[in-house]
């Protein structure tokens, strides 16, 4: 800048700032604006209703295809349009850090990065798509099978050919059955899942009774794939994509014999994780959760982490809608409390019961979809850090030469220093740590995260905000 020049450089204030404004964020948001307070919303997407509701206000896709859960969305949103927010929508949050007062959050909205300073803040901003690493997945044609998912939503968007669908949990099912409703079925599903886990509702009968809403509508959905003629493969243990500039064919290795069927595009799932950027930033505590195979963030009895801070929803631990939705209201309480401007310990107490009972059945779904990730089984050339080309051979190598935590890996190696930041990699990163050193993924941990959190440009960067 020129030395004569000056540029007032403004930063906005909000008491109250949500980061997400799906099922978690808009039940936050509401309670507290029913209550008198106004938060201030940001939301990546264009409009509100997150991963589950997405498009939710003009829907791409018809009615049969998103099913009778997306139209409970609509009552959610009705309710936060119409209450008293200061929402933003294409607003990316893209560092925070705690300040004397709250927390200071950069926020890239229209090409311009403005700083906002907050005495609360609620992170709602869920989960994402589990890495899950195989021989091959860096090719064209592979992809996440949520991210199929939300240009079917978003944009109506079907693939050209039949797609394969491979991995394990209750998305693969789900677009299958919604590619199904479009008139444009998979090829067939390769399903991962080991096949004594699908006994285990048996084992469990208290769980199983209040999952008896997830299990039948998974049973239904998967006895119209069969009556459609959709192959379900079972027992499969290992997958493979293969081609050489893009994906041709999908090898899979089924009750001990490898199998190959061609294809164009493969889309793979193995579950969802908490998306814990935005908490590492902040440097909170996470502990391993074994039941759902992921790093979460620490939190306490009101799903406060620290003073003015609550994680709330799939951000904190995968629960589904329904319970993002339950906690989003119970966070707001627990803020209003924190302020001495409302009780409502009745409703904080039916809240919480609904939620312990609600998460019985989450317990039994996590067991019954554990991922079929095992990366001491992987073979040594499969890419663990895609944006840096880096296998599990070339990580193992520089652990025996010495990296000894996640943090000197991704200096000897550069994994996790690519254009997604380490988001694909980290977890994966860390597992390998683990397993080689002969340690829990407590012990190992996960590299520091740095912002920016979300890509930003060095023009975006530099563009001064000056309103
Ligand atoms: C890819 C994917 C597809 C899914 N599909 C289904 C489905 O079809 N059916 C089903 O029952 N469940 C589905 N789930 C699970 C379901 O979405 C969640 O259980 C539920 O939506 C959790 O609600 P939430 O409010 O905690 O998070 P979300 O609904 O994920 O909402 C989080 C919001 O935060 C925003 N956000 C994230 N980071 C930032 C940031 N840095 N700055 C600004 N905004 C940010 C996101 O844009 C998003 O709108 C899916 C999950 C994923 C990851």
């Amino acid at each position: 800048m020129n030395a004569t020049t000056s540029t007032t450089v403004t930063t906005q204030v909000a008491e109250v700032a949500i980061v997400g404004a799906g099922p978690a964020g808009l039940a936050a948001a509401t309670r507290l604006a029913q209550a008198g307070i106004t938060p201030v919303v940001f939301d990546l997407n264009a409009s509100p209703g997150g991963q589950i509701y997405r498009q939710v206000e003009a829907p791409q896709a018809g009615a049969r295809i998103t099913g009778a859960d997306y139209r409970r969305g609509r009552r959610l949103v009705e309710a936060f349009r119409q209450a008293e927010i200061d929402y933003r929508p294409d607003s990316r949050v893209w560092w925070v850090q705690r300040s004397d007062t709250g927390f200071s959050l950069g926020v890239l909205r229209d090409g311009v990065s403005r700083t906002w300073q907050v005495r609360y803040l609620m992170l709602c901003h869920g989960a994402m798509e589990r890495p899950f690493p195989f021989p091959g997945w860096q090719l064209p044609g592979v992809m996440n099978a949520g991210a199929a998912q939300i240009l079917l939503k978003q944009g109506g968007l079907v693939p050209d050919g039949p797609p394969v669908l491979a991995g394990s949990g209750p998305l693969l099912y789900l677009l299958g059955w919604q590619y199904l409703q479009a008139g444009h079925p998979p090829a067939c599903i390769l399903d991962l899942t080991p096949r004594r886990q699908w006994w285990l509702p048996l084992r469990h009968p208290r769980r199983t009774w209040h999952a008896r809403g997830y299990l039948a509508k998974g049973l239904r959905m998967m006895s119209m794939l069969k009556r459609a003629g959709i192959a379900i493969e079972r027992d499969v243990d290992a997958l493979e994509a293969v081609g050489k500039t893009s994906l041709e064919a999908v090898r899979y290795r089924q009750r001990g014999h490898w199998r190959e069927r061609p294809a164009t595009l493969l889309l793979s799932h193995a579950g969802i994780m908490p998306e814990t950027q935005l908490t590492r930033a902040l440097e909170l505590p996470h502990r391993w959760n074994a039941a759902q195979r992921s790093f979460a963030p620490l939190r306490g009895e009101t799903l406060a982490a620290s003073d003015g801070l609550w994680i709330v929803g799939d951000a904190a631990a995968i629960g589904g809608a329904a319970n993002a939705v339950r906690e989003g209201t119970l966070a707001a309480l627990a803020l209003l409390a924190a302020r001495r401007s409302h009780a409502a310990e009745g409703e904080r107490e039916s809240l919480r019961r609904a939620r312990a009972r609600d998460l019985q059945a989450r317990r039994l779904l996590d067991e019954m979809f554990r991922p079929p990730l095992d990366i001491a089984a992987l073979p040594g050339e499969t890419l663990i850090c895609r944006c840096e080309n880096l296998s599990r051979d070339a990580l193992e190598r520089a652990i025996v030469q010495g990296a000894r935590g996640p943090n000197q890996l991704k200096a000897f190696t550069r994994c996790g220093m690519g254009p997604c930041q380490g988001r694909q990699c980290g977890v994966n990163a860390s597992l390998l740590l683990a397993h080689c050193l002969g340690r829990s993924p407590d012990q190992v941990g996960y590299w520091q995260v740095r912002p920016p959190l979300q890509t930003i440009t060095l023009g975006e960067l530099a563009t001064p905000n000056t309103t």
